[in-house]
């Protein structure tokens, strides 16, 4: 007989309707006997849950649904009923193996007329999972949040803007413990000044209902200015009220920041003097000439290093680079606030300046010439440079940026070729003359094309018999307009354009040719340009020539001047001394008037020494030149070179230098340049020009 009597409440009759409500109740339930704990029944739903049979039950205690290290506290627990009328967490036992986590809520009935416990059963396994669950999310969560390389915040604004999340990243570009920062608000934190900062916009963010995006510099705890990038936004509320949260996003950019403006600096500046470059100098030009007016103008300055490639090529980049960041320093030392100063490249420089009057520009012009006059230091060695400037005025000479750069190029060329070391202001006729550059480069194109070069010989005479040593080729162009025109008047255009390299060419071939047909001790002279000592075909051009004309080296002269020593010398001086090898005679040209430097006498050992016309003029008149023309002799003695006086025109002229002991003359009173035909009649005629020009 089965039944329940409540303890406290015994109902004697059994009950079959509560019999078949504990058998089906969904609740897993039994009723045992604290004494032996014997289950005394059990009903469905726990013989379900825990998969014992009814046999098993019969003869299981209640410890025996528990694992080995539960039993001690059922123990305790039945014998002073601690579990009574309460709920308890337990672990059980299946049939099969596993553990249920439970909920127990223990209760004394009377059972069979006996006392009894009912263990009602609520099984949380699932529920504990899905719990546990949730919290593992949320840890997670929390640590993303933590570990998000982006500052994450969000306040509560209700509670006066309190945070309630203040991640590891916030704290460090704060530089502040986010343990700390957690339900406090930003007055705690911050200063003042900041706080209504954060307040405004955590106002505005409350109100926009979408993102909003600021980039702001804040001061770190440790008061380090650091640039931010946030975006804050309310988060809205689930029922669509009113919303509490703000939830800012922050990042520090501060380092992307400083490396942007690193990179824009150096787009913008020259690396080696730190001045402005010249994108940087061409968006000042672009915004500056079209505004200017004659009220307030604007000049334009183009600086250039006088043979600056020299000095770099002998004494090396690191000297060049020091030169430059030198003549940088001056220039800014004398520019005014508000100025500019740019490197447009290599030793090119550029000024703009406001200066309203031409005298001023004018003073500033010599102010720069002598400022830059003085000794450069390289490495300990004073240095001297001189510059070339040429100047733009807007809106006098140009109203547009590109006109006005065009300008000042063309006077600054002007300077260069009116001896350097000078300025020139822009004049109408420098855009004519670099228009005849321009169309005269064309021409000369057409010249070589056509034959239109002829070559005209000037007899050079030897002193110790009076007899004809041989002939200088010089070159002349037949225009078919202007005439014969002088080779000073192309030839600088011709090495400007490297027309120089083809022209040259042709003169060596033609004169080696004519020279050929010519007795045998006769000599000929040709002149080589700088430009093609800087070509690397000149030994290979000589050699092939030499072998078509048949023509001894011996008998082939080259002049050359002192030029070629101020270009690479590292490279002009094997070519000569290959040259010389050939056993072609190399002459040093217009000697004297050069940079006087004598160390490239010590360097090469020229077999002539050409004195330039300019020291033979002034014999007659100017004691100081007889002192220079004496020296000349004793260097060419010295060196055991020929000595020649150019540019003989006078008897007198003559008589002094045959005195002085030169061995050679040329000139026009010993013979003008004159054509082949007339040349070979010269040759052929037998008699010496020197006999046929003094008549005697
Ligand atoms: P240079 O090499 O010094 O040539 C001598 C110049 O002096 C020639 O001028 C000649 O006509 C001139 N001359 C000769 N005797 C006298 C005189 O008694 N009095 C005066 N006042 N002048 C005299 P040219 O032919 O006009 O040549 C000028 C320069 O052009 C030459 O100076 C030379 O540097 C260059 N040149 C001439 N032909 C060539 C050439 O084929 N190639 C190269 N690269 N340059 C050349
Ligand atoms: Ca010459
Ligand atoms: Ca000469």
């Amino acid at each position: 007989m089965t039944g329940f009597q409540k303890a406290f409440a015994p109902i004697d009759a059994p009950n079959d309707d509560f019999q078949s409500l504990f058998a089906t109740h969904p609740s897993p339930m039994w009723v045992y006997d604290p004494g032996s704990l014997r289950f005394l029944i059990v009903n469905n739903a726990a013989a379900d849950l825990y998969g014992y049979s009814r046999q098993d039950y019969a003869r299981m205690t209640v410890l025996d649904i528990r694992p080995e290290q539960e039993r001690k506290r059922m123990l305790d627990a039945v014998q002073a009923r601690t579990d009574m009328e309460r709920a308890e967490r337990w672990t059980h036992l299946k049939a099969n193996g596993e553990t249920l986590e439970v909920l127990t809520y223990g209760r004394a009935v009377r059972f069979d007329g006996r006392d009894a416990i009912l263990a009602i059963v609520q099984d949380r396994t699932e529920v504990n999972a899905a719990q546990r669950q949730v919290s593992d999310t949320r840890s997670m969560l929390d640590s993303i949040v933590d570990n998000l390389p982006v500052g994450v915040f969000v306040k509560d604004m209700e509670e006066d803007g309190r945070y309630i999340l203040f991640n590891e990243a916030c704290g460090v570009i704060v530089g502040h413990d986010p343990e700390g920062i957690i339900g406090q608000s930003d007055s705690i934190i911050f200063e003042e000044k900041q706080t209504a900062i954060f307040r405004e916009q955590d106002s505005r963010a409350l109100g926009a209902g979408t993102t909003i995006s600021f980039e702001e510099t804040m001061q770190r705890a440790d008061g380090t200015p650091r640039i931010l990038r946030t975006i804050k936004r309310a988060l809205p509320a689930p029922d669509g009220g009113v919303p509490r949260y703000v939830l800012g996003i922050s990042q520090d950019v501060t380092e992307e920041r400083s490396v942007e403006a690193r990179l824009a600096y150096m787009a913008m500046h020259d690396a080696l003097t730190g001045l402005p470059n010249r994108a940087s100098f061409a968006d000042h030009i672009q915004r500056e000439a079209p505004v200017a007016t004659t009220e307030n103008p604007l000049a334009l300055l183009y600086l250039d290093v006088d043979h600056f490639k020299h000095i770099n090529d002998s004494k090396g980049h690191a000297a060049g680079d020091a030169l430059l960041c030198q003549v940088a320093g001056r220039l800014m030392q004398l520019v005014a606030d508000g100025d500019l100063v740019a490197r447009l490249g290599g030793d090119e420089f550029a000024l703009l300046l406001r200066l309203e009057r031409r005298e001023n520009i004018e003073r500033f012009a010599e102010r720069l010439l002598r400022s830059l006059s003085a000794p450069f230091d390289l490495d300990g060695v004073d240095e001297h440079v001189t510059c070339s400037i040429g100047i733009a005025l807007a809106p006098e000479h140009a109203e547009d940026d590109d006109v006005l750069m065009r300008n000042a190029d063309l006077a600054l060329y002007a300077a260069k070729e009116s001896g350097r070391s000078t300025y020139r202001f822009y004049l109408p006729e420098m855009r004519l003359e670099a228009e005849r550059r321009h169309m005269l480069t064309a021409e000369l194109h057409e010249a070589l094309l056509k034959g239109q070069f002829e070559l005209h010989y000037q007899p050079i005479v030897q002193l110790d018999d009076d007899g004809l040593a041989g002939f200088e080729a010089l070159i002349r162009w037949r225009h078919p307009v202007r005439g014969l025109v002088p080779p000073m008047e192309f030839i600088p255009i011709a090495e400007e354009t490297g027309l120089i390299i083809q022209i040259g060419e042709w003169v060596l071939r033609e004169a080696c040719r004519a020279a050929a047909a010519w007795p045998d001790h006769l000599k000929i002279a040709v002149n080589l340009s700088v430009c093609q000592f800087r070509h690397n075909s000149l030994l290979a051009t000589v050699v092939a020539v030499l072998d078509e004309t048949g023509l001894r080296p011996e008998r082939l002269e080259i002049e050359i001047t002192e030029s070629v020593f101020l270009a690479d010398v590292e490279q002009s001086l094997p070519l000569l001394r290959a040259l010389k090898e050939l056993g072609i005679r190399i002459a040093i040209d217009d000697f004297g008037t050069g940079y006087s430097s004598f160390s490239y006498l010590r360097a090469f050992a020229f077999d002539k020494i050409k004195l330039d016309r300019s020291f033979v003029s002034g014999i007659e008149t100017d004691p100081g030149n007889l002192a220079i023309v004496r020296a000349v002799v004793g260097i060419g003695s010295g060196f055991n070179a020929t000595t020649l006086a150019e540019g003989i025109e006078t008897e007198e002229q003559l008589r002094k230098l045959r005195a002085e002991g030169f061995s050679e003359v040329q000139g026009f009173l010993l013979g003008t340049p004159m054509q082949q035909a007339e040349a070979e009649a010269l040759i052929h005629g037998g008699a010496s020009p020197l006999l046929a020009a003094t008549g005697s």
